[in-house]
């Protein structure tokens, strides 16, 4: 049984838009993804051009379309592996972005104390410093979320911080965001006014 167009809206959450919904695409991301309800059936449309086929494959990837080998329970079951998944990626770019400033800060400070005092060690450091950022800033997906189960094992403190300190940067960061559109929605529209 296809799912009705709200279940889909709700699962990819789109926002509604007059009689339909709007929003990411579940393939390129964006926010062209248009959804309604035609006789029942959800239709949608990417207007950037995303195949239908891959549309429906990543629906069925995130149990919000059912395959005719599964049974709703496996498809529901599906649904919370994708969610959970997504919750892992999100937590370990946090942990990454972190991670990596921190990394960055200590490479910069090895460098000064190379450069002031001198010596192989020195320098030695700083190289270790550089290649533990980069080491870290190229970790992709799975390699990711693997690396931070890792690192929650073996220094469970440090990594418990450095994912406090990423989630107040992106608080703030999202509270910037709003005050930027606060203050765009505040601003007198001058267009069309006589000079
Ligand atoms: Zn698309």
């Amino acid at each position: 049984m296809t799912p009705a167009a709200g279940e889909l809206a709700a699962g990819l959450e789109l926002k509604r838009v007059g009689r339909g919904w709007r929003g990411a695409c579940p393939v390129h991301g964006g926010s062209s993804f248009t959804l309604n309800e035609r006789d029942g059936r959800p239709v949608w449309t990417c207007w950037s051009g995303c195949d239908r086929g891959a549309i429906l494959t990543e629906l069925r990837a995130r149990g919000l379309w059912p395959s005719h080998e599964e049974t709703p329970e496996q498809r529901e079951q599906r649904r919370r592996a994708w969610i959970e998944q997504r919750r892992r990626m999100e937590e370990a770019e946090l942990w990454r972005r972190a991670a990596v400033a921190e990394l960055e800060a200590r490479q910069q400070a090895a460098l000064e104390d190379a450069e002031q005092h001198g010596g192989p060690a020195r320098w030695l450091k700083w190289t270790d410093c550089a290649a533990a950022t980069y080491s870290i800033a190229r970790l992709k997906g799975d390699e990711l979320t693997r690396r931070l189960d890792y690192e929650r094992q073996v220094r469970p403190r440090s990594t418990a911080r450095l994912l406090a300190a990423g989630r107040a940067d992106q608080r703030e960061a999202e509270a910037i965001a709003r005050l930027i559109v606060a203050m765009i929605a505040a601003e007198p529209n001058t267009k069309g006014r006589a000079a």
